[in-house]
This record gives C-alpha cells, sequence and structure tokens, in this order.
C-alpha cells in the first residue's frame, strides 16, 4: 500500500493510475477502522482495479467540539489493517492540506434542501455542509471512477448523493449494507468509547429496530415508535434524540405503513454519553419476516 498525505502526489500517482485505464474505488472514512469499513474496501477490490482508502477525521462536520476531541484515533493499527485488507492507496492528510484557508463555516452552503435540517440535521446543526465540504474536496483530488459508502449513515449516503447531483460530480455510488456486531450492534468507531457492559446494552438498538420491521403493518407507527423509545431507555439508553419512520427516499416521516412505499426506521440515542445511531430498511409486505434476527443484515 501507498500512502501520501500530500494533494499533489496523491494526485500525481492516481493520474498515472488512470492513464493505465486503471478503474479507481474510493472509500472515505474517519479512521478507527472496524470491519465495517473493511467490508466497503472489500467490495471496491471486487469491482475496482485500485482501491483508496483516506483517513482524515474531519473537523467541519463536528457541531459539538468534546465530539471532535473525543473521536478515536489509531493511525498505526488503521495502516496495518488496510495494508492487510489490500487496499492499494491510503490519503492520510493534515487539516491545512484539506482546508489550507482555514476550517471557518463554508462561505458558499451546499443547497441540499430539506434533507439537510431533519433527524441528523436537527440535532447536529451544520453537520452535512461540512460533510459535503469534504466529501466534495475528496472527490476533486481522488476523482474516483466508485464512491463506497455505508448503509449505517443513511441520511448522509442520502446527502452525499444530491452533492454528487448540485456539485454534477462523475461518479458512480454504491451504498453497502450495514455490519453489524454478532449482537446485532452496528459497528461503528464510536463503539470504542463503550464500555463492554454498554456494548451488549447497546444491540437494543437493533432490537428495536427489528421490532419495529416486524410490527410495520399491524400496529401504528405511532405506537411503535414509542414502544421502540421505551425499550431503548429500559435496556439502558439515557438519551434519544429520535426514533423515526420515513419514506426511505425522502426521510418524510411516514404517518401509516403504505405497501406502496419503501420506508425505513432510524433511530439516534446515547449510552455512556455515546451518541450511537442505526437504521433499517423495512419490508414491503407486512408481518414477522423470515430472516435470521441477530447479526441480520439491513
Ligand atoms: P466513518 O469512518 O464512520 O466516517 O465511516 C466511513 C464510511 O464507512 C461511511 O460511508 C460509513 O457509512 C461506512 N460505515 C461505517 N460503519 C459501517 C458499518 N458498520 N457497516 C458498513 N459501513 C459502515
Amino acid at each position: 500500500m501507498i500512502l501520501f498525505k500530500k494533494i499533489t502526489a496523491i494526485k500525481t500517482r492516481l493520474e498515472l493510475f488512470k492513464k493505465q485505464g486503471k478503474k479507481i474505488g474510493f472509500i472515505p472514512t474517519m479512521g478507527a477502522l472496524h470491519q465495517g469499513h473493511i467490508s466497503l474496501i472489500n467490495l471496491s477490490r471486487q469491482q475496482n482495479d485500485i482501491t483508496v482508502c483516506s483517513i482524515f477525521i474531519n473537523p467541519t462536520q463536528f457541531n459539538d467540539a468534546k465530539d471532535f476531541e473525543k473521536y478515536p484515533v489509531i493511525i498505526d493499527r488503521d495502516i496495518l489493517l488496510l495494508e492487510t485488507n489490500g487496499a492499494n492507496v491510503l490519503f492520510l492528510p493534515s487539516v491545512h492540506e484539506i482546508y489550507p484557508g482555514g476550517v471557518s463555516a463554508n462561505p458558499s452552503p451546499y443547497p441540499l434542501g430539506v434533507i439537510e435540517t431533519m433527524l441528523e440535521g436537527q440535532y447536529r446543526p451544520g453537520h452535512f455542509q461540512g460533510v459535503c465540504q469534504v466529501v466534495h474536496r475528496l472527490l476533486k483530488i481522488i476523482e474516483p471512477d466508485v464512491l463506497y459508502l455505508g448503509q449505517k449513515d443513511y441520511q448522509q449516503s442520502m446527502v452525499i448523493k444530491k452533492l454528487i447531483q448540485i456539485a454534477k460530480v462523475p461518479v458512480k455510488i454504491i451504498i453497502a449494507p450495514t455490519f453489524r456486531e454478532q449482537n446485532g450492534l452496528a459497528m461503528s468507531s464510536r463503539n470504542l468509547r463503550l464500555s463492554e457492559q454498554a456494548k451488549n446494552k447497546a444491540s437494543a438498538i437493533h432490537d428495536a429496530l427489528l421490532y419495529v420491521k416486524h410490527n410495520i403493518g399491524s400496529k401504528k407507527i405511532d405506537e411503535l415508535k414509542k414502544q421502540a423509545a421505551e425499550q431503548l431507555l429500559q435496556a439502558g439508553f439515557e438519551k434519544i434524540d429520535y426514533v423515526q419512520v420515513a419514506e426511505a427516499q425522502t426521510l418524510q416521516p411516514a404517518e401509516a405503513w403504505d405497501k406502496s412505499k419503501n420506508l425505513v426506521a432510524l433511530v439516534a440515542a446515547f449510552i455512556d454519553g455515546v451518541r450511537l445511531i442505526d437504521n433499517m430498511l423495512l419490508p414491503l409486505t407486512s408481518g414477522p419476516s423470515p430472516q435470521v434476527e441477530k447479526g441480520e443484515v439491513s
């Protein structure tokens, strides 16, 4: 694996690959890598000649300075993990390299529309502008053929799709399924901040999502959201930002189950002071689904 810290150096090398007709897959990350990230690397390796990963903890997407300070950093382990999993190129820029003019607010915000202020946007103001800022910069640097994102960050994937349209970036987007722990907890770099006990309790998010999935169509959506929230509090979550059932294409809240519309259930909640998010697509047919409950991919 080749490691680059400078934009000019990585651009020169990637241009050479492109001249050789190599297809490039790109996985942007904030490091503290886990099997969820590696599943994106594996997908890219199957579908491209060159797999580029970036590690950059983007300051402009953190609305909470403490969250930024506490974000886990384990760069040596990340490099080893990328090496052993066959990534070809790692881009590891400094904050100055990405934001040479400083990290003050984006002077020309992206016109993302309502998606920017709902759910995650409501609880993390400015977050998606920061995400767009960094992803746009990275895409201009890497110019990949395919961009790999995780369904784990459902709303973020939708926002990045919108960014691609707005900025007319010629890239294909692939959204990979959420990779989970044995107990159903979605893998996340933030899980590193959880005690073993809290990790066990945190699987309640997945259980609550499954509960919504299995009962959609047989119970009222409002009742399901209330019950799912109660389950989380009973399991030991101290605060819930939202439990929402929304239309999968627009994220507008769904009032009632309708078998002609794809719906998604989304949760954001705190355990042990750590904010976790997860989501699950809901079936178009009502009633219990026959799928495996734990470790189920959604
Ligand atoms: P992050 O490092 O958290 O910014 O994530 C980098 C990319 O990995 C994003 O596209 C995430 O959606 C994706 N990702 C994070 N966790 C998972 C997971 N458990 N399964 C699949 N993809 C994930």
